[in-house]
């Protein structure tokens, strides 16, 4: 195939990559304040109008996988279950052809309702994330005294058959870094696979430090203090996650590891936010925007073009490492994780 042929078929940039995994934000809102993501009062929301509605969220995505080679499309937030059309958005998205997989990032707040509807609409996977198994830390780090809902919601997850079900878990120094081992226990007993994320300079506080955050290293060390852990041989691609085999597998644990062991080369991701802008990346610091195309009677090739643009002008990684990186301005609840 020809650079040019590439380049009108699918979402590749000028390093080579190519972009098959979309990643949509369909609010900017959330029930939980996550010390690494959100200040304790919460952020001013984007106003309801600038939001894409749920025809306009379709429709791109319709887009992104008839035209550009999508096939997998993540819906996130803030939090996803708080969007009022969720169901009919996924049902939607599971009649496009070629059928993505889709899949949903969740705080679990909700789930235990919306598992079972979900699933019948055609959601195929499920991420939740839970930092710790214990409510007045849970409480100390989101601000809100949910667990309970969390834990309901995981469950839900795995009896409406979204299995195995994956939980994110953020470690923060001093706070829940010593209930790795425990998290992963709890993993093991319920037949979750559980990932570790590294955290990373996305809030939108500007609180983050390189010296305060728990790195892989100390991650793998602390699990490594109750369990065996063997590198898996597994191909890995794209797959954000380093994994390991626990105690001679077939348990696998995963460490998405962005600032200590960046996997930009790798990279599949394009992201769509609440409001309709393209990102190339979660660290971008431009953006292309769609809505006003959208709104302003563009037709889908001109769509697809804008959207082939953004994604060939991809930097070739993050840069957290360089003395000159500079945060992006979005947080993390406003771009989608
Ligand atoms: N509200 C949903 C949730 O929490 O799963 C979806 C959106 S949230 C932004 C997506 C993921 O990003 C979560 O797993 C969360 O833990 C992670 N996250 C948020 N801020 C982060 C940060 N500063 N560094 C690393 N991961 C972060
Ligand atoms: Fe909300 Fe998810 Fe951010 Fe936590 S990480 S505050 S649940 S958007």
């Amino acid at each position: 195939m020809t650079v040019e042929t590439r380049k009108a078929l699918t979402l590749v940039d000028q390093f080579g990559r190519v972009a098959t995994d979309l990643r949509v934000s369909l609010t900017d809102r959330c029930n939980l304040r996550c010390s690494y993501c959100m200040p304790p009062e919460g952020l001013p929301w984007l106003p309801r109008q600038e939001l894409l509605t749920d025809a306009e969220v379709v429709r791109l995505c319709r887009i992104a996988v008839e035209r550009l080679g999508v096939r997998q499309v993540r819906l996130t937030g803030g939090e996803p279950l708080l969007r009022p059309g969720l169901v009919d958005i996924v049902t939607e998205l599971a009649t496009l052809s070629p059928r993505p997989e889709l899949a949903l990032t969740t705080n679990g707040i909700g789930l235990a309702r919306l598992a079972g509807p979900l699933r019948a609409a055609g959601l195929d996977r499920v991420n939740v994330s839970l930092d710790t198994l214990r409510p007045d830390r849970f409480e100390t780090l989101a601000h809100r005294r949910r667990l309970p809902d969390v834990l309901a919601g995981i469950a839900a997850a795995a009896e409406a058959g979204m299995t195995p079900v994956k939980v994110n878990t953020v470690l923060l120094r001093d706070l829940n870094e010593d209930e790795a081992p425990e998290l992963l226990d709890y993993a093991l007993e319920h037949g979750l696979e559980l990932r570790f994320i590294e955290q990373m300079p996305l809030d939108a506080q500007h609180g983050w430090r390189r010296d305060r955050m728990v790195t892989a290293d100390e991650i793998l060390a602390w699990l490594s203090s109750r369990h065996e852990l063997a590198p898996d041989d597994r191909e890995r691609g794209s797959a954000p996650a380093q994994t390991w085999l626990v105690d001679g597998g077939p348990a696998r644990v995963g460490i998405v590891a962005s600032v200590t062991r960046p996997f930009c080369g790798d990279c599949d991701r394009t992201r769509l936010t609440a409001d309709g802008q393209v990102r190339s990346c979660l660290f971008s610091r431009d953006e292309a925007d769609l809505r006003g195309g959208l709104r302003g009677g563009a037709t889908d090739e001109e769509l697809a073009a804008a959207w082939r643009t953004a994604m060939w002008g991809k930097a070739p990684g993050h840069a957290i490492n360089d003395p000159s990186f500079l945060q992006p301005s979005r947080p993390m609840s406003a771009i989608g994780g």
